[in-house]
């Protein structure tokens, strides 16, 4: 890595592919820039940000010299850099682990799914080469854009060693639903690959909620608003849908040659008096194209009136050819289209005009222009950009966009006539709509798609990500501010060492010890109990563990040390060992026999979750539960409970796994007064992990050392990582008494 402190930070996007091709004709190379609306758009991000790219470029070369030219060439030319992969590893890596494991099951085609342990290896191996190559280009000022399912284990690989570094990742096919996610023997590494990044995108909603939802089953971190803390970062998930080119396929549109094709069909057409049905799709499983020929198929049987007036032009692009899946459907899609022209065919038309090849974009863009109906109908597909470029090419608003409910466009273009795939019925049936549909109608739909398509369109898609990735970052560098670094807490030590006044306020759980699957299970170690004496028993201390716990579990575990106790967040006080408890409030437990079929519902309906009855609160836990079941139910449960008790004087709180409910008005601030208006205290120190500590921590004077044991938002002047820290912390407090 290079040490360029002063530079502002390049953005260095990473791709499978770089986007531009080499081929070698006659011993010469040539470099060509690649087609396509993420490539124009990432040449144009590269100019406003000093982007490079790093990818594969498609090509082994013969030896090192011409290795070699091959780098001086892509550098010079496009800032490209590239990570040669061997023919080799491009089997196993990339038509093995990415598209005969990952591809598949992304995309619920699980039964399609190879999991050979010697592809996965290979996909770590050229993984960590990409690694390699970045962690040579990279300043710390530099953010990372790592695009798609080829590189998701790069993410945690460059967090490893470049701690800092801003990383963005985006995610270009569907996330799966947990359910078939969590069939992946390598799960695991996936997700913490994933995590590695500051920003995770996905194309729709429902793809991030099957991510953040896999994160919980798997991993067990929870969310809020898409928002995971990871160890001491936050890392967000969010959605962007991409958009297309819209601009540039206009001005295309303009150019004559183009405007001169589009003449030459639409004579064709007229002369032949029949309407164009069209599909663009790679011969892909996933494309859903038997399922489409099975409906027009059906179309043909229902409505002979329309036999010799359309024709469906289908291409399809050859991909992938060299994965067992794909050579199967291009014998089945062979057969469909000769069985369908066979049975309907008649002298002078066929309905399908099958073409299996691909077409430049400024050929594709005139039979976009003609087409009365565009077919998109993929089983499942991240976005599909064909159905936005059908779209942005009808500048008079006529045609009609046919399209799959499970096409991540769908969520963007809800005005297409949307159809579920697997139902022949429904496509017959909207074509047969398609084809009737009034112009007026038509408009109407195409205008209101239009409009979205140019104002999201794939620039502001990339700079919208970009910009989020830095924003990310900056959230998380506020946050960092407030960690208690070295230098806070040498002042800490040195104001406790001059002060003869000391209050102490410790949370336990969370705090003191870690959380336990079981409450009870948590209790405190002879080193903690140790720990707590020496403080404790210095006369300059006043120590008081502060605890949302029963007072009898604080009592039996901590009763002898010297220390004041406050139990049930605030319910009882206990001044010191000599002392009885005192209730804070007079207050009645009677309420409590109202709540407890309630949550013995829940206890009973999320299994591993439990009811704690306790003396003025009762709490239901679900640490022990399937962490989905019980972040679902939890808020469930929570606002119910807010609405049943909306006009009494309880409270519902969410903690660390646990509903609680209790009598308003305790809470560990009141709890703690009668200590700290005891006398003037001239060192405070307070730590606590839990929301419930945030009323601790509000009342406590400016000066006072309050830490969160976390890493989340808080009131709390610093935070800690853990409560191990918490524990390493006192002990440095402990040793300066001596
Ligand atoms: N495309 C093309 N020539 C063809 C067929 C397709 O240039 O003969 C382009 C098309 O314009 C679109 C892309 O390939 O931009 C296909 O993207 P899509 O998201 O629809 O499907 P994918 O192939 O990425 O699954």
């Amino acid at each position: 890595m290079k040490g360029n402190k002063k530079s502002k930070g390049k953005i260095i996007i990473v791709s499978n592919r770089l986007p531009v091709t080499i081929s070698k004709r006659k011993d010469e190379l040539k470099i060509q820039q690649s087609p396509g609306g993420l490539a124009t758009c990432l040449r144009a991000i590269q100019e406003e940000e000093k982007a490079i790219f790093v990818g594969w470029p498609g090509y082994w070369p013969a030896n090192d010299k011409e290795k070699r030219s091959i780098e001086n060439e892509l550098i010079n030319y496009c800032k490209s850099y590239p990570v040669f992969i061997s023919p080799a590893e491009i089997g196993k890596y990339y038509y093995g682990f990415a598209n005969r494991t990952l591809w598949p099951l992304f995309h619920y085609f699980s039964t399609y799914c190879a999991y050979e342990e010697s592809e996965w290896i290979a996909y770590k191996k050229v993984n960590q080469r990409f690694f390699q190559k970045v962690f040579d280009l990279a300043d710390p000022q530099d953010t990372f854009w790592i695009h798609d399912y080829h590189l998701m284990l790069l993410p945690a690989l460059i967090r490893k060693s470049l701690p800092q570094s801003s990383i963005g990742f985006f995610l270009h096919i569907p996330f799966p639903s947990s359910e078939i996610f969590r069939v992946l023997p390598w799960r695991q590494e996936i997700l913490e690959g994933f995590l590695g990044a500051d920003l995770i995108g996905f194309h729709t909603y429902e793809y991030a909620q099957h991510f953040l939802n896999s994160v919980l089953l798997l991993l067990g971190y929870e969310h809020e608003f898409g928002a995971i803390q990871v160890d001491n970062r936050i890392v967000k998930v969010e959605n962007f849908p991409m958009g297309i080119d819209s601009l540039g396929l206009k001005s295309l549109l303009e150019e004559s040659s183009i405007q001169k094709e589009i003449k030459k069909l639409e004579e064709k057409i007229w002369t032949e008096k029949r309407k164009i049905i069209l599909s663009v799709d790679r011969l892909d499983y996933t494309k859903g194209i038997p399922q489409r020929l099975k409906g027009i198929e059906l179309f043909l049987e229902k409505k002979p009136e329309w036999h010799g007036r359309f024709t469906y032009v289908m291409l399809c692009v050859p991909s992938r050819t060299k994965v067992k899946h794909y050579s199967l459907l291009k014998e089945e899609v062979d057969s469909l289209v000769g069985r369908i022209n066979g049975r309907f065919g008649m002298p002078g038309w066929i309905p399908v005009h099958y073409m299996y090849r691909s077409l430049p974009f400024n050929k594709l863009l005139p039979l976009y222009t003609i087409a009365d109906v565009a077919l998109v109908t993929p089983l499942r597909d991240g976005m599909n950009l064909v159905a936005k470029e059908y779209v942005a090419s009808k500048k008079d608003n006529r045609g009609v966009l046919v399209l799959s409910e499970t096409a991540g466009a769908a969520s963007e273009l809800g005005e297409a006539l949307l159809v579920n795939v697997n139902n022949k019925e429904d496509i017959a049936s909207a074509l047969t709509q398609a084809l009737d549909m009034s112009e007026e109608e038509q408009a109407r739909g195409m205008k209101l798609m239009r409009k979205r398509l140019f104002e999201y369109d794939v620039l502001h898609w990339a700079r919208s990500f970009v910009q989020r990735t830095k924003d990310v970052k900056k959230i998380q560098s506020q946050r960092e501010h407030r960690k208690l670094n070295v230098k806070w807490e040498k002042k800490l030590i040195s104001d406790f060492k001059k002060s003869k006044n000391r209050l102490l306020f410790l949370d336990y759980d969370g705090t003191l010890v870690s959380f336990a699957m079981k409450p009870e299970q948590a209790k405190p170690d002879v080193g903690l109990k140790r720990l707590l004496f020496s403080l404790g028993k210095d006369p300059h201390n006043t120590l008081v563990i502060v605890s949302g716990r029963d007072r009898t579990t604080i009592e039996h575990w901590l009763g002898k040390v010297p220390c004041g106790l406050v139990a049930e967040h605030g319910a009882w006080i206990k001044r010191d060992p000599r002392h009885d408890w005192e209730k804070q409030k007079s207050i009645s437990g009677d309420w409590k026999e109202q709540l407890k079929p309630i949550l013995k519902t829940y206890e009973f309906r999320v299994p591993g979750s439990l009811m704690e009855e306790k003396e003025y609160g009762i709490a239901w836990h679900y640490r022990k539960a399937n962490p989905e079941l019980g972040q679902l139910r939890s808020s469930e449960l929570f606002d119910y409970l807010n609405e049943f008790l909306a006009n009494t004087d309880l409270q519902v709180m969410h903690g660390n796994k646990v509903i609680e409910v209790r009598v308003s008005g305790i809470n560990k601030g009141d709890g703690v007064m009668p200590w700290l208006s005891e006398k003037k205290w001239d060192f405070i120190l307070a730590l606590g992990d839990d929301w419930t500590d945030e009323d601790l921590f509000k009342i406590l004077p400016a000066k006072a050392y309050s830490i969160k044991v976390s890493y989340g938002p808080s009131q709390a002047r610093f935070y800690l990582e853990s409560s191990q820290l918490t524990r390493s912390l006192l002990h440095k407090l402990v040793r300066i008494q001596k």
